[in-house]
């Protein structure tokens, strides 16, 4: 039986590396996504029908009450609602942990037990608290019912060091405790560790939230592959693993887009401090003067231009554009405009979205660019049309040094000969600063949703 399940647990290990290799691409994704689906099934029919399972009624009710509830969620999730959506289940994965963790401590599985397996309970429960906690307060502000505004606490820094030392402290008495009367001593690191996982979350805030949903993503992944070692569970530990380290090099590609230390993400905070240089953290107010547009001249416009660049951002999600977006890249490409997208790391509120959003629409591949791609050819573009879009082109990141975005690196639009921001207002976006663009001389607003918007121009242009 043990060869059976260890074999089954190669197989899906494979299916999880392909899942993986495959979400790396767009024009792969969906085949990686049913390497994954099938190697879940695997993995669970395995569990199944080895005969190592308990209690295998409730079981399999619990299983299914779970896909359903799963299945109903995702069906109905907006893609604008995706990162709290993941959020919220990061942070089941971190209370999965912690429950499995006291399971396994107050009921050991035969042959199991002694300092080294106690060590990996708590680190099992230690990560999992703070995944636990700190994705609900993600959730939270991603959501919107908390504010985006980071919490700083007097002295944050310290007490994150202090909390984080007297949680890994208290392994010692833990870990010698008898049976299970270090129960008083994992209940209190619990407490610690579920504080410690709120204040590290609520001390992030602008721009910077997309890195801590993908550090989240890593943890939950580590305190699965604890929880593997805990249970004596190879695939748990090869998943948990999988998903821990892909997570952390996610976070390590966006630290970098964005200019953060991977350092200061992990201990709370970045991004909140006023930057070094600046007198106050007020940033600056932007000077001069809002020009409008509307959809005529803006037809006019890209009739005689030969180089456009489309910059979508989260007001395409919100508005469910990216279908008359692909229709007017369609009408300009058939006159022979290079038209392409440019795509910025942390443009809507996931990881990929944007890319996601544009290949449900059908835009080809070839032409929607990263940022490192593209950011060169601005000044060589007739018109930059920036659909719903606002932070990711914010010229304040590169002058402003009392700004929250302040040195994340962002689309250089305004080198272009003329920029045209679709969106309804002037108002800010995620990071809640003014920007500069809007008040540029080469810069007109087209105030409009934008979807609506969108179809005006291409009805226009038709
Ligand atoms: P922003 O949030 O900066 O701006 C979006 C703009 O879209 C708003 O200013 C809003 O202006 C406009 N908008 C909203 N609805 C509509 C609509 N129906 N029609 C037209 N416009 C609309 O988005 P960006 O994509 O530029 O930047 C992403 C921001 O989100 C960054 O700060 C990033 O750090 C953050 N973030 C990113 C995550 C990720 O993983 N990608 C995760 C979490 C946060 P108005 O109301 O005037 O229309």
């Amino acid at each position: 039986m043990e060869t059976f399940l260890n074999l089954a647990w190669v197989v899906a290990g494979i299916l999880f590396i392909s899942s993986l290799r495959g979400l790396a691409n767009q024009e792969t994704a969906r085949r990686g996504n049913g390497y994954g689906v099938t190697g879940m099934i695997l993995a669970i029919a395995a569990i199944l029908l080895s005969g190592t399972a308990q209690h295998l009624g409730p079981l399999v009710g619990t299983l299914l009450v779970g896909a359903l509830i799963g299945g109903t969620m995702a069906q109905r999730v907006a893609m604008t609602s995706m990162p709290e959506m993941v959020a919220i289940l990061h942070s089941f994965v971190g209370l999965a942990a912690v429950l499995v963790g006291y399971a396994a401590y107050l009921d050991p599985p035969n042959g199991h037990g002694g300092i080294a397996y106690n060590i990996e309970i708590w680190l099992d429960v230690l990560i999992g608290a703070i995944t636990f906690t700190g994705s609900i307060v993600a959730f939270l502000k991603l959501k919107g019912s908390l504010s985006g505004k980071p919490l700083l606490l007097p002295g944050r820094h310290a007490l994150n060091l202090v909390v984080i030392l007297v949680s890994l402290g208290l392994v010692v008495p833990f870990a010698g405790a008898e049976g299970s009367l270090g129960i008083p001593w994992l209940m209190i690191m619990t407490v610690l560790a579920g504080l410690q996982g709120v204040h590290l979350v609520a001390a992030i805030g602008g721009a910077d939230m997309p890195v801590v949903v993908s550090m989240l993503n890593s943890y939950s992944g580590w305190t699965a592959s604890a929880a593997g070692f805990m249970l004596g569970n190879n695939l748990l530990i090869i998943t948990g693993a999988l998903v821990g380290s892909s997570g952390a090099i996610l976070s390590y590609i966006m630290c970098k887009a964005m200019n953060r230390s991977l350092v200061s993400v992990i201990f709370g905070g970045f991004g909140a401090d006023p930057a070094p240089g600046s007198a106050s953290a007020a940033p600056q107010q932007p000077q001069g003067e809002v020009v409008a547009t509307d959809i005529a001249e803006l037809a006019d416009e890209l009739r005689d231009a030969k180089e456009v660049i489309i910059v979508p951002g989260y007001g395409m999600a919100v508005a469910r554009a990216q279908h008359a977006v692909r229709q007017l890249t369609d009408l300009l490409r058939s006159k022979g405009c290079n038209t392409r997208f440019a795509i910025h790391p942390v443009a809507g509120r996931l990881p990929g979205h944007m890319n996601v959003l544009l290949a449900e629409a059908s835009v080809p591949y070839d032409i929607v660019l990263e940022m490192d791609e593209i950011n060169q050819d601005f000044a060589k573009t007739d018109v930059v049309l920036i659909i719903g879009a606002n932070d990711i082109v914010n010229p304040g990141a590169q002058t402003d040094a009392s700004s929250p975005i302040y040195g994340m690196p962002v689309l250089e639009v305004w080198k272009s000969k003329r920029t045209v921001v679709l969106k309804r207002s002037r108002s800010s976006g995620y990071a809640g600063v003014d920007n500069p663009l809007f008040y540029l001389e080469n810069n007109r607003m087209l105030f409009a949703d934008a979807r609506e918007g969108m179809e005006k121009l291409v009805a226009a242009l038709q």
